[in-house]
């Protein structure tokens, strides 16, 4: 609510006044708060912006390791504003480093991109009506998180460009954030080498910071092949080996572990191949892995353990096993001191000013799904979150932002795009996503980001407060080793069919900013909707 009536205030007293008072002139805080002030000025007038990227993200609906028309647009977006980009960053096809400006601070703002197999669904719609049956969608949110870095960026940059500010504004995508398969690699490659601090933003429901070890895990994602023999399996099944019951046989003895592990792990499995047609034994077949933990050597512990049963299921069924990593991330760890900093400016600007329309959205999407709390969206800001001790943890998600986070003091801003109470990795999860919920969280978080940056590059104590944080109390007694060898390939290949079979339709639903002025209306989609009586009108299409 502070917010817009802040931005509208400034705007107004520019107009009485003719002119600010020069912010050179000021000094310490009056500069910084000057300078802010313009920042969420200059993002509120680039809401049309943040709306069109967000909209158009969406529209992509690209998997990970395949957000290869996001990364254009993106990176497009990028370079027609001065950045420098650098595609296929360490080995990955849709991986980029945007550029800009020089010299110290160099300040890395990131945010994932990529989408949620089978999530495709109708944004502003209140129950399941998929874009394109059996897609994928952003079931998640990631279509929002780079929109706002580079909303924030810009704004920030209009103000160093004036003022002659030294530093660098580095902007980077978390791709295959999904199979947390990109930003160990990121670190292996030595790209947040040089980087005083690093900012990411992921969606949520609050505006919202924390600091510490949180509630989240660390993972490895480990996909385990089996071999064995084919042999007609009526005619002669003794001269077979199965490599399925290897795999059947595995997930029994981890489903019996399951009892014995601790309440913070996670584990899960999906077959990936269990064989060709049932009159042939099947000589080969596959199942992958997350075994998820709060640290390393307990990650680890599971791993090993995960190894055995594949070892132990290979000599019951006379198969031979090998496995190959598919993602990991270390549990996330967040700077205090950043952390602290961006709360004010969360303070600051606050949550957006729903619209009554808003609010009844949301509820009518709670009510759908059966959410566990159905009072629509958030109108409270949450608290910063301080450490969890491990004792008081009970597992949870991952994000690879672990690994930066344990390379160079970052911090994570939750920004509220998302509806409260949804299953996440789920088509209600989309549904929020390129609609006015989402823009105006968008909005918010660019400001606080955008604050936070106009800080560190006013603030040197404030950089060294972070590093001191790292150095004298993250990282006093941890060391992040990486659970990639140094010859570990990212799986680039994932999910390339997948995009390539739906690809094709999903381009002829591609947002066309030139024709419409939002993808709910190039969908013919009313918004708010919230019976199922009301149908779509597909405009032009
Ligand atoms: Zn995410």
């Amino acid at each position: 609510m502070g917010r817009i009536s802040c931005a509208r205030i400034w705007i107004l007293a520019l107009l009485v006044c003719g002119t600010a008072q020069p912010a050179a002139a000021q000094s310490g805080a009056d500069r910084a708060d000057a300078y802010k002030q313009e920042a969420a000025a200059a993002v509120e007038s680039m809401a049309k912006l943040a709306q069109e990227m967000v909209d158009s993200v969406f529209s992509f609906s690209e998997l990970a390791h395949q957000e290869v028309e996001t990364s254009r647009y993106l990176t497009g977006m990028l370079e027609k504003n001065g950045f420098t980009v650098r595609r296929g960053v360490a080995g990955m096809p849709t991986a980029w480093v945007a550029t800009w400006g020089s010299g110290r601070p160099v300040i890395a703002l990131g945010s994932d991109v990529d989408g949620i197999p089978q999530a495709s669904q109708k944004p502003g719609v209140p129950y399941r009506d998929p874009l394109i049956a059996g897609a994928p969608g952003h079931g998640e949110g990631h279509n929002s998180g780079v929109p706002l870095n580079i909303v924030a960026a810009l704004a920030v940059k209009r103000i160093m460009e004036r003022e002659k500010l030294p530093g660098t504004l580095m902007l980077w995508p978390g791709i295959a954030e999904e199979l947390v398969a990109a930003k160990a690699w990121y670190v292996r490659e030595g790209v947040f080498k040089g980087v005083d601090i690093s900012l990411f933003t992921h969606v949520d429901t609050n505006l919202k910071v924390s600091w510490g070890s949180g509630a989240g895990n660390g993972l490895v994602s480990v996909e385990y092949t089996f071999e064995g023999e084919t042999a007609h399996s009526a005619v002669a099944p003794w001269r077979g080996r199965s490599a399925l019951d290897a795999v059947e046989l595995m997930n029994i003895g981890w489903n019996y572990k399951r009892e014995h592990l601790r309440i913070q792990q996670r584990s899960h499995y999906v077959i990936t191949d269990g064989g060709d047609q049932p009159n042939v034994v099947p000589s080969r077949a596959s199942v992958w892995y997350f075994f998820r933990e709060t640290d390393y050597p307990l990650i680890k512990e599971m791993w090993d353990a995960g190894n055995r049963m594949a070892e132990g299921a290979a000599l019951m069924t006379g198969t031979r096993w090998s496995s190959r990593i598919i993602g990991t991330a270390w549990p996330q760890h967040f700077n205090k001191p950043i952390a602290e900093a961006m709360f004010t400016n969360i303070q600051r600007v606050g949550l957006p000013k729903w619209s009554e329309d808003d609010q009844a959205f949301a509820r009518a999407v709670q009510k759908e799904i059966g959410a566990p709390t159905q009072n629509g969206l958030d109108v409270e800001l949450a608290k910063i979150e301080e450490p969890l001790r491990d004792e008081d943890k009970r597992g949870g998600g991952s994000d690879d932002i672990g690994d930066v986070s344990w390379t160079v003091p970052t911090v994570a801003l939750r920004y509220p795009s998302n509806i409260p109470g949804l299953p996440g990795h789920n088509w209600a999860n989309a549904i929020a996503m390129a609609t006015p919920i989402a823009h105006k969280g968008v909005v918010a978080g660019a400001k606080v980001e955008a604050m936070t940056v106009i800080d560190i590059l006013l603030k040197p104590e404030l950089v060294k407060q972070a590093w001191d944080y790292f150095t004298s109390v993250q990282t006093k007694q941890t060391t992040y080793t990486p659970f990639l060898a140094a010859d570990t390939p990212p799986p680039t290949w994932v999910n390339r069919e997948v995009m390539d079979r739906f690809r094709p339709e999903l381009k002829k639903l591609y947002y066309d900013p030139s024709r419409y002025r939002t993808y709910l209306e190039q969908l013919g989609i009313t918004y708010p909707m919230l019976q199922r009586t009301e149908k779509p009108r597909p405009a032009g299409q």
